[in-house]
């Protein structure tokens, strides 16, 4: 009944204030499932309001499924260039085509068949289940997650655990309308249950909020260390222009190009001239210019005044950027 009650309050509250957002868009079915298929794999790891322009230019240029999976992998890059994770294009175009050829150009309505694809974890698979197919499934994204620890002042690390917290998810109930619901509890944690700033005086929850009634709304997170790794990156310049490669060697940034580099092992007296952090690494990065480039088969040349011009990652932007400005 409690629950019941909380899932009632909850969809009210988006009905009011839900996002006019362009993948959530009142299409056709088919649409539905491409919209829903891309959007997803645009918001892993990026923020809503950096996907909406990203995922117009892209539904633009590649407006279904049967278009994407014979889209020119160069120019799918180039519309990804500067969301990152690039694998997640990669994927993207995988997965079209094994739809195309395997489920009759039809997203699969089941958890297994989804998370075959490529690019289909069970974050994934759970959102597509519940916004495109209605099923009851509760996509635990970082917002929910917020709300969830919140509302149930979870704060021991046992009780921070993915497992508990997928368990744990149950309180919020289900609702014949599982498309929205699951909709709703990712849009009250990005609006009213935000990180900073929240909203509870807005919340639709709060009178049984556990963290609103002890007034404590620090949210414990499990400490995820980044592994300091270190490289030598070599600079090789011809008038204003520079050496790039391909990257087949290492798994980050992966088919994409960047300058050469060498992975260190614990070396000594380093001095890191830059510093990135991607995914689980932090990574130092010491600067040698070097002269004899014959060593690299089919290298790319880039100028630096000409640098909006290629397709590259901002990983290699900002090197140049870096390197004209020392
Ligand atoms: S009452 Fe406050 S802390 Fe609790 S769920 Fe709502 S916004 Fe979050």
């Amino acid at each position: 009944m409690k629950e019941q009650l909380l899932t009632k309050k909850i969809l009210n509250w988006y009905d009011l204030n839900k996002r006019s957002l362009p993948w959530r868009k009142n299409v056709s079915h088919q649409k539905r499932q491409y919209y829903t298929l891309i959007s997803e794999f645009m918001l892993q790891q990026t923020q809503v309001v950096t996907v909406i322009p990203y995922f117009n230019r892209f539904i633009k240029n590649i407006p279904s499924l049967e278009i994407l999976a014979k889209f020119p992998n160069k120019k799918l890059i180039k519309l990804w260039e500067g969301l990152g994770y690039y694998s997640r294009a990669r994927n993207l175009k995988k997965t079209a085509q094994i739809i195309i050829k395997d489920f009759n150009g039809n997203l699969p309505d089941n958890f297994e068949d989804l998370k075959s694809l490529p690019g289909i974890g069970n974050y994934t698979a759970s959102a597509i289940l519940a916004i495109v197919f209605n099923k009851p499934y509760i996509p635990l994204d970082g917002n929910i997650e917020r709300v969830l620890k919140r509302y149930l002042y979870l704060k021991k690390d046992r009780d921070i655990q993915k497992d508990n917290l997928n368990q744990k998810k149950s309180i919020f109930g289900i609702s014949s309308r599982s498309s929205d619901y699951a909709q709703a509890l990712m849009e009250l944690g990005a609006l009213i249950c935000k990180p900073t700033n929240f909203l509870c005086n807005q919340c639709p929850i709060s009178k049984n909020c556990q963290s609103f009634k002890k007034n404590d709304f620090e949210i414990k997170k499990k400490v995820k260390k980044k592994v300091d790794k270190y490289f030598l990156l070599k600079v090789y310049k011809r008038d204003q222009r520079y050496l790039l490669i391909k990257n087949t060697k290492f798994n980050f940034l992966k088919n994409l190009t960047i300058f050469p580099m060498e992975e260190l092992f614990k070396p000594k007296n380093f001095n890191k001239n830059l510093n990135f952090k991607i995914s689980n690494m932090n990574m130092n990065i010491k600067i040698q210019y070097s002269r004899n480039s014959r060593e690299f088969q089919s290298p790319y040349w880039v100028d630096e005044k000409k640098l909006d011009n290629y397709m590259l990652p901002s990983f290699t932007k900002k090197i140049v950027k870096y390197l004209k400005k020392n």
